[in-house]
């Protein structure tokens, strides 16, 4: 069969065999190709046209897709970003010089979480690969209870772009739990498992749910070997030193993701030099719901960064300072004594802003050293990279000599002394400026990228090219006055060479000794022997001179190699001074002040405010105290109308405290924080309807794992939970879950609680670490004065017939909510739930008439004669109702006649 095929196809499917789940890019002159089943998907997903070439196979004719190779920045990632692998097949010879069909292979295959090529990430975040490596451990306990297997986990992840290479692994009964948490913080592009873990559905419909999981099955798994390898890469005796030595499926998960990159990239990644062990005990544990509510990162709405804590906060200078900063944000600290250290170098930046303006005025000409240094080692850098490099070194002394002079605090001076380290920086930085030209081209392969004056030989070749070109300028003058034709000219194109080109009009006074070489349309192109000698002469020398420029260049970057692993850290260092020197500027503009970490279980924040909402809200932003411990204000219950600022309040007292735990100022006159392992939140009821589940349902899942999981020295979020459900159902669960929060494990967790079912206030005489408050409003006549400060007790009512005024709702609505109101605050709803507190069950008809749960509530409900067994009027007619067969008008009818059921 493949008899039949061109040469260059059999090259394409011999690819397709190797890698056959990914999408093969076929470097045909100036396109990447795609053929057969690869062109249509292609065509499909970038919207370009689908075209048809040759017979394939089967003797039909071959579907094909190609793109330009320069637009590969432009449709590469959008093939990436849809979870496809790319397998790039590119030329392997100069197609002038190749006898023959030129040679073709794969040089990489671009996956998400390996791309290395800019276009396919932000600079403000890492691009990580994740790798998991575990086994079930059966089961036992709490997770038995709940039907779930207990599992062990290492996870690895790598940003191939920076060399940052992680790992961690999990082994007590709440690993799944970190596992997820890990993946909602780091936001993999991609997950690798190993088919051990692919089989398990549980875990892949999770991660897919955040990620594209693939299946990775490296020839080596096991954890010797595992480690073994990753010590032959690192050129180490032992992993010791990275803290990883004792931790199998850690050492195995990061095996697996380095495995994945070289295969995928198909090169030494030397700038991968140093793995780093963490433990999520060091860090405050944020899971998904919580970063989302809190909007850390992201916003709730599109998901973009706009309103976000770390938009609010990055004025960062550096790209790595974002990457950090956005790191310290979703991991705090739980060292008292690591906290204060960022905190003390913050301090310092705020007390002396000389320091600070000189600092981010030089970190504004750092470029992306961790990247830069990615494709330097990766082979891909070019000559403007070394210019952005050399342009980010040049301002390390400056920074370094000023810090080592003034600083005081301990991060600070770490961060001089480890630039100090770097002997070799200024020598590299000399060496780049005095080799490359300011403004060199974007290709490496085409010259004008090395300065004159650097290399004697180069400079010999470039005046031969150079008085070559000299001549042909006298050359043509000369033909000129020979021939006598004025518009005589001499030319040049890369097929035919020099050429002397003469037009049509005046090919009579062509001279004997021309030879003609083309015809073109409207003139004839003739060359000369003198003119010949000359071009070969011109065009070796320019040859040997671009030659040696790509030879000088791949010396430089061989150089820099050598020295990756310092400007990596040198990158680090700058990004971690560009993050507190962000803080410091964030907390001299925005009015911020230092906290006080404690490890006692107290919160006490002094005017706090909302970081965020703080700059959006017209009329000046009413700051707020919040006081909380573990005697008698544990779990404050908020009450207040819609609108007041109850999830305002409680979103900025948890902000206030991740803040502080991250190393940051904090919006607030005076904070004391006890020590916070976990924030959990319960935050209005989203309506998830887009991941199919039922608002409620979610809100259920999430309490559930609050429940579960919060201990002593956690902090709960609560907002209107229960009003998924009925007035019933919902004031049932909200109560049982302050109880049971606030017995949990004899001391309680501290919560607030946030909730329009005023009568919950009343707990606070029944529980003794319960706290009433509310949120100050004044009753204007009729109008409502939205005042802003929280104040100790409880409102009576939750008015939000005023507030439904204030949104415009017509007046005659409101009378009449008004006159229905009245009414059943007379007949009591809720008297009795608060009842069967004391044992006494009683059926308040009155009250049962105005609750949801009517309408499908057998025991209630007019006595029809439509009424089936246990079955309410409405529903039995319901049942019967045969959707399929009705038209939109019986619809309508149907739905007046159920309405009428209901009185
Ligand atoms: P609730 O949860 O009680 O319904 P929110 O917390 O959503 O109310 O607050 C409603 C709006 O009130 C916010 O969007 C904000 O604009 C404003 N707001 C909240 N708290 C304050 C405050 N302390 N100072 C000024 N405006 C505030
Ligand atoms: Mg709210």
């Amino acid at each position: 069969m493949t008899e039949m095929m061109t040469p260059a196809m059999r090259q394409f499917y011999e690819a397709k065999q190797a890698y056959p789940d990914a999408l093969i890019f076929f470097r045909m002159g100036d396109f990447y190709e795609s053929f057969g089943e690869d062109a249509k998907t292609i065509a499909k997903e970038l919207g370009i046209t689908l075209t048809a070439r040759g017979k394939d196979k089967t003797g039909e004719k071959m579907p094909l897709a190609g793109i330009p190779y320069h637009a590969i920045d432009t449709y590469l990632p959008r093939l990436i970003n849809k979870g496809y692998k790319v397998a790039i097949c590119e030329q392997l010879e100069d197609p002038k010089q190749a006898k023959g069909v030129v040679k073709r292979g794969v040089v990489r295959v671009v996956t998400p979480g390996t791309a290395i090529d800019s276009s396919m990430f932000s600079d403000a975040s890492n691009n990580y690969l994740m790798a998991v490596a575990g086994r079930e451990i059966g089961k036992s306990g709490k997770s038995e209870e709940r039907g779930e297997k207990e599992m062990e986990f290492g996870i690895s992840f790598l940003d191939i772009s920076t060399g940052e290479f992680l790992t961690t692994q999990f082994t007590d009964s709440e690993s799944f739990e970190k596992l997820l948490s890990e993946l909602a913080r780091m936001h993999p592009a991609e997950c690798i498992l190993p088919p051990s873990l692919y089989g398990n559905s549980e875990l892949v419909a999770k991660l897919r749910d955040q990620t594209i999981v693939q299946e990775f099955a490296p020839e080596i798994y096991g954890p010797e070997e595992a480690g073994e390898n990753l010590k032959a890469h690192f050129g180490v005796a032992t992993l010791e030193g990275m803290g990883c030595e004792k931790l199998e499926f850690a050492v195995s998960s990061a095996w697996a993701a380095l495995e994945y990159a070289k295969t995928t990239q198909m090169r030494d990644l030397a700038h991968i030099n140093t793995l780093r062990t963490y433990s999520n005990t060091e860090f405050m544990v944020l899971d998904s719901i919580t970063l989302r509510n809190l909007e850390i990162v992201k916003n709730v709405r599109e998901g973009g960064d706009e309103n976000s804590l770390y938009r609010t906060l990055n004025f960062t200078r550096t790209p790595m300072g974002s990457r950090i900063l956005k790191k310290w944000l979703l991991k705090p600290l739980l060292s008292v004594e690591n906290i204060n250290l960022r905190l003390d170098a913050v301090e310092e930046l705020t007390k002396i802003p000389l320091l600070r303006y000189d600092i981010r005025d030089w970190l504004s000409d750092v470029r992306d050293i961790e990247r830069l240094v990615g494709r330097i080692v990766y082979g891909n850098a070019s000559a403007r990279d070394l210019v952005a490099l050399k342009k980010s070194m040049d301002v390390v002394p400056s920074i370094r000599d000023c810090l080592l002079e003034k600083a005081g605090s301990e991060i600070l001076k770490e961060i001089a002394e480890g630039l100090a380290t770097f002997s070799e920086l200024e020598n590299l930085a000399e060496m780049i400026e005095k080799a490359i030209v300011d403004e060199p081209p974007i290709t490496v392969r085409d010259g004008g990228m090395i300065k004159p004056g650097y290399n004697p030989e180069l400079d010999e070749l470039r005046d031969i090219a150079s008085n070559s070109k000299k001549w042909i300028a006298v050359f043509q003058q000369k033909e000129r006055e020979r021939s006598g034709i004025k518009s005589l000219k001499i030319g040049y194109n890369k097929v035919f060479g020099y050429y002397i080109e003469v037009t049509h009009a005046n090919s009579s006074q062509v001279p004997e000794d021309y030879i003609r070489k083309q015809t073109m349309s409207n003139a004839e192109r003739f060359f000369t022997p003198e003119l010949k000698e000359k071009e070969s002469l011109i065009l070796t020398a320019n040859e040997k001179a671009v030659a040696l420029e790509y030879e000088i260049f791949t010396e430089l970057i061989q150089a820099l190699s050598a020295h990756s692993r310092e400007l990596q850290e040198t990158a680090g260092r700058l990004g971690t001074l560009d993050v507190l020197a962000d803080l410091a500027e964030v907390a001299e503009n925005n009015n911020y002040t230092r906290p006080q970490l404690t490890e006692d279980c107290k919160i006490l924040i002094r005017d706090g405010r909302h970081p965020v909402v703080e700059s959006t809200v017209s009329g000046g932003f009413v700051p707020n105290d919040t006081e909380m411990d573990c005697k008698e204000h544990q779990f404050l219950l908020v009450t207040g109308p819609n609108m007041a600022g109850k999830s305002t309040y409680m979103r900025q007292t948890a902000l206030i405290a991740i803040m502080a735990q991250a190393g940051s100022f904090v919006p607030a006159s005076h904070t004391s924080i006890g020590m916070i392992d976990q924030v959990f939140t319960r935050i209005g009821a989203f309506d998830d309807l887009a991941s199919g589940q039922s608002t409620f349902m979610v809100e259920m899942v999430e309490l559930a794992n609050i429940l579960n999981n919060a201990t002593p020295r956690s902090l709960v979020l609560l907002d209107e939970i229960g009003r998924g459900t009925s007035t019933y159902d919902g004031y049932s669960i909200a109560k049982a879950v302050v109880e049971f929060l606030h017995n949990r494990g004899k001391v309680g967790v501290r919560a607030l609680f946030a909730t329009h079912y005023h009568q919950l206030t009343a707990l606070e005489d029944k529980l003794k670490r319960v706290k009433n408050y509310h949120i100050a409003v004044k009753e204007d006549g009729h109008e409502l004065v939205f005042l802003r400060k929280i104040v100790p007790g409880a409102t009576d009512k939750s008015y939000g017939i005023q507030v439904a005024r204030l949104a415009g709702v017509p007046e005659k609505v409101i009378e009449r909510a008004n006159e229905i109101l009245k009414e059943l605050e007379r007949e009591n709803v809720f008297e009795e739930t608060e009842d069967s507190e004391n044992g006494k069950k009683r059926k308040s008809k009155a009250s049962a008439r105005y609750t949801q749960m009517m309408l499908f509530d057998p025991g209630s409900g007019s006595e029809s004669s439509e009424r089936v067994k246990g079955l309410s009027p409405v529903e039995a007619a319901l049942k019967k109702i045969n959707v399929d067969e009705m038209t939109p008008i019986e619809a309508m009818n149907k739905l007046h006649e159920l309405k009428k059921l209901l009185g």
